[in-house]
C-alpha cells in the first residue's frame, strides 16, 4: 500500500495567528499519512484532525519521498562511481542538500516536507503520555466506553461515567473541546496561560494514557518511523515499588544529612529485592508490550519495530521527598538488572514551589547515589535533567532558583544532559557555566515547541544560540508533542524558521542526539560528524555510512551506539544523494 487516504476534520476556527503553527501542521500532513497507514496494519495510531488537505497531490508526493527514505526502502548504497571516492561523493551529496534546504527556506511547506525526511538521529526528551495525540487517546477511550466530564474535560472509565460526564465523542463539538482541552490546539492566553494550561492537560487523559502504555508505545514508535528516526528516549514513571517502601520508612522531613541513614533502611529492608524486582518487572514488560502491541514479532512485522526505544525513569520532583529518594534509588538498581532503563530525570514544573523548596535536597541525593551507583560501577544508569526550564514571570516572588538551576544540575547532581536549560543567560556567571557545559560535553535537549508555549521564549530570546556559539552540544527534541501538537520534524521546522540553522547545523543536531544517547558502546566518533574513530576512517573503498570493512565491522560489532551511529551517516548518505 503506497497511499492512504485521512479524514480530514478542521477543529474551530479560533486559532492564533502564529506564523509557524500552520507549518508545523503542514509538517504534520504527510506524519499523519503515515500514522494512518500503521494503523491500517495494526499500529494504532489515529488520524489527526489537523491534516488538512491530505488528498492533495504535493501530499502524495511528500508520502512517496517519506517512504522512498525511510530505512525500510533505502536499500541501494549510493553509487560512488561518478563522484570520486566515497568521501569525495559525501561532500558532493551534503552541498546537494544544504543547497537544496536553503532554496526552500522561502517555501515552508516544501521545507516541512525536507525536514520531514531527514534523518533524525533519536528523540531524547519526550515524555511517553504528553506524545500522544488527543485524537488517539479519545480514540482508545471510545473503545473502553471512557466517558469525560463535560465541565472539566476529565476522561474517566466506563465505571465512572455519570450525569455530569458524556461518552466519549468520535466528533462534533464536544469533540473539538476536548481536543483544546487535552493540548494546545488553538490556544490563546487569556485567563488561563500557556504555562497553565499545558501542565493541566497531563491529569485530563490521565486516567486513558494509564491504560494504554504500550498502545502509547507502538504510537510513537510508528510516528517516530515515519520521520526517520532511529532511537527514542521516552520517559514515565518508574521505580514506584521502591519509592513507597522509601516512604513507608521515613516519616518527617527529610534532609541532606539524613539520606545515608534511609538509604541503608531502604536498601536493608526484608522487602527491597522485591520492590526493585516488581520495578525491574515493569520496565521489562514495557519492553515485550511494545513488541506486541507493534506486532514485532510477527511474520510481517512493521518497519517500525526498527526504531530502537530506551526508558528514562521520570520521578516528579513535586511529590514527597523520601518517595523520591526511593524512586531514584530504584532508578539505579533497576539499570543495573535490565538494560531497557537507561536513564533518571525529575520531571513537574521546575517552578512549582516544592520544587524550588526542594531542588537543593534532591540535587543532594542524586549526587549521594552517584557515589554509590555510578563513581563505583555499580549501576550504568545515566542522569538528565530538566533545568533552568524557568522564566522570572512564572518564579514565585523573591525566588532566585533562575541563578543556579542549571550550575547545580551539572556540577552537584551529574547531569550528563540537560533538559531546556532555557533560562541559562540569567544564571550567575553565564559565560562560565557555558564553556563549564561545553568542556563536560554536557548536552541540552532543546524543546522549541514546548519552550513557546509554557514560557514564551522563542526567537532571539532562546538561548539556542549561545549554546551552539560556545560550543555546548544540543540536539532537538519533542517533549509533549502530542500536547504541542508538534513533532520532531516540526521541531526541526522551527530550529530552521525561529532559530535560522543552516543545514549542517541540523545535520550536528541530530549527530549529537546518538552521540549524547544513553547507548551502551563506544562511539562512531573521535569529532562528532568528522573525524570517525581510526578502525572506521575512510578509504578509497568506503566513506562513514558505507558497507564497513573488516576493522571497523568489528569496532561497529562491539558497540550498539556506533552501529546506530553509522546507520544514521547511511541514510545521509541517502537522503543527501536524492536531492
Ligand atoms: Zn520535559
Amino acid at each position: 500500500m503506497r497511499r492512504a487516504t485521512v479524514a480530514h476534520k478542521p477543529i474551530g476556527s479560533a486559532g492564533r495567528a502564529h506564523v509557524y503553527e500552520g507549518m508545523i501542521r503542514a509538517a504534520r500532513l504527510a506524519i499523519v499519512l503515515v500514522v494512518a497507514l500503521a494503523s491500517a496494519c495494526g499500529g494504532g495510531g489515529a488520524a489527526n484532525p489537523d491534516a488538512a488537505g491530505a488528498s492533495d497531490g504535493a501530499a502524495d508526493g511528500a508520502f512517496d519521498a517519506a517512504i522512498d527514505a525511510s530505512p525500510g526502502a533505502a536499500d541501494a548504497r549510493p553509487d560512488a562511481g561518478d563522484c570520486g571516492t566515497p568521501t569525495a561523493c559525501a561532500a558532493l551529496w551534503e552541498q546537494q542538500a544544504s543547497d537544496r534546504y536553503d532554496s526552500l527556506q522561502g517555501d515552508p511547506l516544501a521545507l516541512a516536507d525536507f525536514l520531514r525526511a531527514v534523518p533524525k538521529g533519536g528523540d531524547l526528551h519526550n515524555h511517553l503520555n504528553g506524545a500522544v495525540y488527543a485524537e488517539t487517546y479519545l480514540e482508545w477511550a471510545r473503545a473502553d466506553g471512557d466517558c469525560i466530564n463535560s465541565t472539566t474535560y476529565a476522561a474517566v472509565g466506563a465505571s465512572g461515567c455519570s450525569t455530569s460526564t458524556m461518552p466519549a465523542p468520535s466528533s462534533g463539538a464536544f469533540f473539538d473541546a476536548i481536543v483544546r482541552a487535552w493540548s494546545m490546539q488553538d490556544f490563546v492566553a487569556g485567563t488561563q496561560s500557556g504555562h497553565d494550561h499545558f501542565f493541566a492537560t497531563f491529569g485530563k487523559y490521565g486516567t486513558i494514557a494509564g491504560l494504554h502504555r504500550d498502545e502509547s508505545l507502538a504510537d510513537i514508535v510508528t510516528r517516530a518511523y515515519g520521520e526517520n528516526q532511529l532511537y527514542i528516549e521516552t520517559m514515565f514513571n518508574l521505580g514506584k515499588n521502591t519509592g513507597t517502601l522509601a516512604a513507608s520508612l521515613w516519616s518527617g522531613t527529610l534532609t541532606q544529612a539524613d539520606l545515608p541513614t534511609l538509604y541503608a533502611s531502604l536498601t536493608t529492608n526484608a522487602g527491597f529485592t522485591t520492590a526493585v524486582t516488581s520495578d525491574v518487572n515493569v520496565v521489562n514488560s514495557a519492553t515485550t508490550g511494545l513488541a506486541t502491541a507493534l506486532d514485532c514479532n510477527g511474520l510481517s512485522p512493521p518497519d517500525a519495530c526498527g526504531v530502537t526505544v530506551r526508558f528514562i525513569a521520570q520521578v516528579s520532583r513535586t511529590g514527597a521527598n523520601d518517595q523520591i529518594f526511593g524512586q531514584l534509588v530504584g532508578a539505579f538498581e533497576m539499570a543495573s538488572r535490565t538494560s531497557g532503563i537507561v536513564g533518571v530525570n525529575l520531571s513537574s514544573p521546575e517552578d512549582d514551589t516544592a520544587s524550588i523548596n526542594n531542588y537543593k535536597l534532591h540535587m543532594a541525593m542524586l549526587d549521594f547515589l552517584y557515589a554509590k551507583y555510578t563513581a563505583t560501577g555499580a549501576s550504568p544508569l545515566h542522569i538528565t535533567l530538566h533545568a533552568g526550564e524557568l522564566t522570572a514571570a512564572y518564579l514565585p516572588t523573591g525566588s532566585t532558583a533562575n541563578t543556579f538551576h542549571i550550575r547545580d544540575a551539572v556540577e552537584v547532581a551529574h547531569a550528563e544532559r540537560i533538559g531546556h536549560g532555557l533560562d541559562v543567560m540569567s544564571e550567575t556567571d553565564p559565560t562560565g557555566l557555558l564553556d563549564e557545559m561545553a568542556q563536560k560535553n554536557v548536552l541540552v535537549e532543546v524543546c522549541l515547541s514546548s519552550n513557546d508555549q509554557i514560557l514564551e521564549v522563542k526567537g532571539a530570546d532562546h538561548p539556542l544560540a549561545q549554546y551552539l556559539a560556545h560550543g555546548v552540544p544540543v540536539a532537538l527534541a519533542t517533549d509533549d508533542q502530542g500536547v504541542s501538537r508538534s513533532s520532531l520534524a516540526g521541531e526541526y521546522l522551527k530550529a530552521a524558521l525561529d532559530q535560522h540553522l543552516d543545514y549542517r547545523q541540523l545535520k550536528t543536531v541530530a549527530r549529537q542526539s546518538l552521540e549524547h544517547a544513553f547507548l551502551p558502546g563506544a562511539s562512531l566518533w573521535t569529532a562528532v560528524g568528522t573525524a570517525p574513530v581510526a578502525a572506521c576512517a575512510p578509504t578509497d573503498t568506503m566513506g562513514v555510512g558505507d558497507p564497513a570493512n573488516t576493522a571497523c565491522a568489528d569496532f561497529l560489532a562491539q558497540s550498539e551506539r556506533a552501529r546506530m551511529q553509522w546507520e544514521l551517516e547511511h541514510r545521509f548518505r541517502v537522503f543527501e544523494q536524492q536531492q
